[in-house]
């Protein structure tokens, strides 16, 4: 995906999900894109959502994702032991920390220099991570496995996290319709109760740390982990616990949706009111609860829970007059 630099400070910008504006994380200037940028953002989001709607197989996945990559940008890293890596990347975005590069099979972290501490971080927050024993479901595919670890000549580090070839940034996708969202929302309910589990508060959980694999309908969390700490840890004077991670999931949520925040959410053709009503809620004490809150809102709003392809509309589900 195309890369706009901020007029003001040279940073890389991000596009927000509608595609008309952007804002720059570093000095957090805001600007209107012009015609031309939204056309082509709009259209690498449809193109992006357009793989939610097939079952594609495994050959058909491929082929979408070599024509997609066609377009990554490469960089090469020189490594202080004289080893180069090239790193071709679909989508890269930056903060003071770091840069995150979306490759094809993992998610490359690169710390400036001064911030690379923050790699230890990472892979401190991600061992206290915890599953139930029997983790009957798989939870420890949706976070981190690092995969390697490199000093660079320049004083910088790199962290390579795997992931899967067909998970990209929530970011690409754009906007997305209410049942995709509800999907979503499932699925980083899920993500919340790991964390819950785990006693780790998230504070950068969001649209540029989940990744999500459109074929099979599944959120990672793979960026930010520098930030985690352990629930109930003071952070700048205020004291983090899981039910942060509970009111970001909401933000995220109202974030794709295309509201300016969770408080903005409203009923709307596409939401259903216990939906929106939802996305205002206070969360629950805890992510388990929280889950089983989203499960009654999600029948209260869609009617009788069942497995649809994200880009199905209603009729085709629940049939005429139901
Ligand atoms: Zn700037």
């Amino acid at each position: 995906m195309k890369n706009l630099n901020c007029r003001n400070c040279g940073g890389p910008m991000l596009i927000d999900p509608s595609g008309t504006t952007a804002r720059c994380p570093y000095c957090r200037t805001d600007y209107v894109l012009d015609h031309k940028d939204t056309d082509y953002y709009r259209e690498f989001y449809a193109r992006m959502k357009s793989f939610f709607r097939l079952s594609a197989d495994g050959q058909e996945r491929r082929r979408r994702a070599d024509e997609l990559w066609k377009q990554a940008e490469q960089e090469t890293f020189s490594c202080s032991d004289g080893r180069q890596i090239n790193v071709a990347s679909l989508h890269r975005y930056s903060d003071r920390v770091m840069t995150a590069y979306t490759a094809r099979q993992s998610v490359i972290f690169r710390f400036e220099p001064g911030q690379t501490e923050n790699a230890d971080k990472y892979r401190r927050a991600v061992s206290m991570l915890d599953y139930p024993s029997a983790d009957v479901r798989n939870l420890s595919r949706f976070f981190p496995v690092i995969s390697g670890g490199f000093s660079l000549t320049d004083d910088s580090v790199l962290l390579a996290v795997k992931k899967s070839e067909d998970e990209y940034p929530l970011r690409l996708f754009g906007k997305l319709s209410g049942r995709h969202t509800a999907w979503l929302i499932g699925r980083m309910e899920n993500l919340c109760c790991v964390l819950e589990y785990s006693s780790i508060v998230h504070p950068d959980f969001g649209i540029d740390t989940i990744y999500i694999d459109p074929y099979d309908h599944q959120a990672s969390l793979y960026g930010g982990w520098w930030n985690a700490v352990r629930n109930h840890t003071a952070v700048n004077g205020k004291v983090l616990t899981t039910r942060h991670n509970l009111t970001a999931l909401r933000e995220t949520a109202a974030q794709v949706l295309g509201f300016p925040n969770a408080a903005a959410a409203k009923e709307t053709d596409d939401i259903p009111k216990p939906f929106a009503d939802f996305l205002k809620s206070e969360p629950e004490s805890n992510a388990y609860d929280d889950f089983a809150k989203w499960d009654d809102v999600l029948i209260r709003s869609y009617g009788e829970r069942k497995f649809i392809t994200m880009d199905t509309d209603d009729e085709q589900i629940y049939g005429k007059g139901t």
